[in-house]
This record gives C-alpha cells, structure tokens and sequence, in this order.
C-alpha cells in the first residue's frame, strides 16, 4: 500500500512528536510511524528534566547567572570536548524558546518553584515536569497531534529510506504484520529513532566494555536497526561507542531508580563497607565506574527526611517506592540501626559516615569529596535506603547532523531530503551526556528538523 505525504517522521518519541507537530503547523501534511504497539520510547520513561539556561525558574532561586553560553560550555566539557559545538550552541540558545513551546502551546506542566541540579553542570538549570516523568510531555504531544489530526501509525516499522535518482531521500518502506507499505515523503524524511541502548549485541559490538553486566534503562524498542537503515542511505554513523551507563539503577530489572533522584538534593552513595566514595554529582560516566570499583559492583543510597522533603521523591514515585519495597532492594526505617540491619553494612562505619557528613552540611564543605552542591544533616531520621547498580542508558553516537539537523554523509555533504533529531543523532553530547541535555535536543533539534522538512515539501 501506498500513501503520499509532505514530511514522514519515523519514531513517535520526543523527537518525533516535536517534529510532526512543527511540521503540520507549517503547513505540512505529515505522518508519524511507530513501530512499538504504544507511543514514547525512551521520552517516555525518562524523568524528562529539561535543561534551559534562563529559564522562568531560575530568579527565583536565586540564579541570575545562568546563559545558554555557560550551559553550551557544560555540554562540551561534560562530552570531553567530542561534541559539535555549533550543534550544542543551537541547543543551548534554543531551549528557551523550545520550553516555552512545551508550555504554553503544548501545555506541558512544570514545577514552578524547584529545578534539578545534575552532575557536569555549573548552574542549577533542568524544569522538571510535573510528576517528574515524560508521561507529561507524551500525554501532551499525543493531545496535540489528535487536534492537529496528526496520523500516528504504531506497529508500524520503518524499513529502508527510500532515495530518488537524484539521491533525494524521497519515501520510507515500512511494514506492519509483515505487509509492506510506502509512505512517501514529498519534502522529505525526519528520522527520530532514538538510540539503541535496549539491543545488547549492537552495545557491545561498538563498546566490548559493556558486557552481560549491564542491563538497560532504556524502552524496548531502543534496538538501534533505524541506524543501519540511515548508514545504508549514505549517512554517517559517529561516536557509537560511547554508550552512557546510568549510574543507579535497579540490579533486578535495569530500570532508573527515580526515587533515589532525592540523590540531587543530598543523598549519598555509601558501598558495602558504609563509606562514601565519590561526589554524588559527579557525572555519569565517573559515578558509574565508581560503582563497578566497589564490593559487589554496586552501591546504596542513603537519605533522610530533611533531604525527601526537598525532593520529594518518594511521593512523586510512589508507585517506585512500594516496588522496590516490595522487591527488597529499599526500605524505610526510623533509624541508622534498622538501616544496618537491611543493608549488612556495619553499624559503626555507618554512624561515623553519617555523622561526617552532617557536620560537613552546607555548600563548600565537603572536605571529603567537594559535594558541589553541599551536603545536608543526616543526623534524624526517618532515613531512606536504596541499593543500585549501573546499567546502560543513552547511546550518544549516532547519525551526523549540522546545525539544521541535515544527515551529512562521510564527506559532510548533506543527503537531500532527511532530517535527524533525537538519541538518534550522535554529534551533541560527545562521549557522555550531562542529565537533562535530552529533552532539551530532542525538542529543540525536533522542530528544527519538522520545520525544514515541511518548508522542503513547498
Ligand atoms: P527520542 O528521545 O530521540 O525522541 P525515543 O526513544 O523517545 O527517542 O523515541 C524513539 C521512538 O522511535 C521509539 O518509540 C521507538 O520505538 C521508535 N522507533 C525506533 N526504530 C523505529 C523504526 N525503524 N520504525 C518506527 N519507529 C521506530
């Protein structure tokens, strides 16, 4: 079967979504493929903080120094320096704008009042969407396609990227139940097909360090074939072998401990023996080989009420907390006894840890480890305690784009007719992406990307 659109967009995740919807309000006849039976990928799943240097948040904390240069700077440094920076620059001096779509036309909620610190950044500077996860985002991209009368096709997966003789990317294959359609794209094609985290064989094959230890974070159907589909069509595949572990994650299922996020507001990560061993707002990378250097591979997280009431973690994921409860990997207990009885780490060492870090509370204190932000008082209860362990998360390689998100082939020239956003590129966040960089490329490079494709199909 075969249909003719303006712009096809393949991958209904954040990306996707911001490109179909930017793409129909200018004036494109646009459809959106997905190849899962439900939208959202890893947008969905994530805690989608988004990262806006100025953003509406910051005066009120106090923040009046923030400038998408320095969250450029950030980027860049927090990736060793492998990113593109004009990609980045776009990023970062969009993301306003980009946040200010999500709100007030999406009608994307955030908080009003706190923001997320994540490790590799010098400002304060990630919203956070009310309920702390993408279902936020999603339930409002899905509202404003229905309006928009975007088609949304699930279970339906993209093939092979169709090009013209003129080497014009011109079409997707796709098929559904093993029928094959085509859907043709008069201005072009959007690949938003995020990463390949979830598919365990391509991870090691550009990465052999992340073996059968890892699990992943990431939705199922971040399995990476779209990758291969652009290589085909003359694209090149850059940086694939830096694959960014999650530092604390459930050793059962691999999934993202959110609750244990009260970790940006003080929490600390003790190992077995009850001793801290690294600045919990560290980057990613550094705090998940950290973990891996421990007893055991894995580590805890400890907080207590005077940091949840900050966080609040433990009521935005409720649904965590009786999980892992449940699962006997976190408990909840009136004092640091009961917390050496769950966790075996010895009482004394645990005293003595909690004791230092109390009396190292507050910004610049910490003798020990340089806690950016400032450790808090732990001396009372209730305490909180979490195991974790890291699995695999975002995979920042991916397709070369420019600054107008074009595909670029090995030459750097531009394949006419395809537009990337998303995890699926592999030029923003070099070899590690700071937390909360994602939603910010994804929206920002997704209307980008929507925007050219429907002005190409005029
Ligand atoms: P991003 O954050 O870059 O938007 P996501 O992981 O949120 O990435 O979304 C990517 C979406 O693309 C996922 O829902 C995934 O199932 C979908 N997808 C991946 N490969 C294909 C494909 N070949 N055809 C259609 N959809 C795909």
């Amino acid at each position: 079967k075969t249909s003719n659109y303006d712009v096809v967009v393949i991958g209904a995740g954040g990306a996707g979504f911001s490109a179909a919807i930017t793409a129909r309000n200018a004036g494109a006849n646009v459809v959106l493929l997905e190849k899962m039976p439900a939208v959202g990928g890893n947008s969905l799943i994530s805690g989608a903080e988004m990262n806006v240097a100025k953003n509406w948040v910051q005066p009120k904390l106090g923040i009046n120094d923030d400038s998408p240069e320095l969250h450029a700077q950030d980027t860049f440094k927090g990736g060793d320096g492998k990113g593109d920076m004009k990609v980045i620059n776009v990023m970062t001096h969009q993301a306003l704008d980009a946040a200010k779509w999500c709100r007030d036309y999406l009608g994307v909620r955030f908080e009003d009042d706190n923001l997320f610190f994540f490790g590799g950044h010098s400002r304060k500077r990630a919203l956070i969407p009310v309920g702390h996860t993408g279902t936020e985002f999603i339930a409002k991209f899905q509202a404003k396609a229905d309006e928009l009368g975007i088609p949304v096709i699930t279970n339906m997966k993209a093939e092979e990227l169709i090009k013209n003789k003129d080497g014009r990317v011109v079409g997707v294959k796709a098929t559904m139940d093993g029928s094959e359609y085509t859907f043709n794209a008069k201005g072009g094609v959007v690949l938003a097909t995020g990463g390949f985290g979830a598919n365990p064989e391509m991870v090691k094959k550009y990465n052999p360090k992340i073996d059968e230890r890892f699990k992943t974070t990431d939705a199922p159907g971040s399995t990476g074939e779209a990758l291969y589909m652009a290589e085909r069509a003359g694209a090149e595949l850059v940086n694939m072998g830096y694959i960014q572990t999650y530092p604390i994650c459930d050793p059962l299922s691999g999934a993202i401990e959110l609750i244990a996020d009260a970790r940006f507001d003080g929490a600390i990560m003790l190992n077995q023996e009850g001793k801290r061993f690294v600045e919990e707002l560290q980057r990613r990378d550094v705090l998940s080989e950290a973990i891996l250097n421990q007893t055991g591979q894995y580590c805890w997280v400890l907080w207590n009420d005077n940091i949840g009431k900050i966080s609040n973690t433990v009521k935005a994921h409720a649904n965590e907390y009786e999980a892992f409860t449940k699962q006997g990997i976190m408990t909840t207990c009136d004092d640091l006894k009961c917390i050496t009885d769950f966790t075996k780490i010895p009482f004394d060492q645990l005293q003595k840890t909690v004791k230092r870090v109390s009396d190292m509370a507050g910004k610049g204190n910490d003798k020990d480890f340089n806690h950016r932000a400032g450790l808090m008082d732990m001396q009372q209860g209730k305490y909180y305690v979490i195991k974790a362990v890291p699995s695999t998360h975002h995979t920042m390689g991916g397709v070369r784009i420019n600054e107008k998100a074009e595909a670029l082939t090995a030459e750097g020239k531009v394949i006419p007719g395809l537009w990337a956003a998303g995890e699926v590129t592999g030029v923003t966040h070099g070899t590690n992406r700071l937390g909360g960089n994602a939603y910010t490329d994804i929206i920002v490079f997704g209307r980008i990307a929507g925007e050219a494709a429907a002005k190409a199909a005029k």
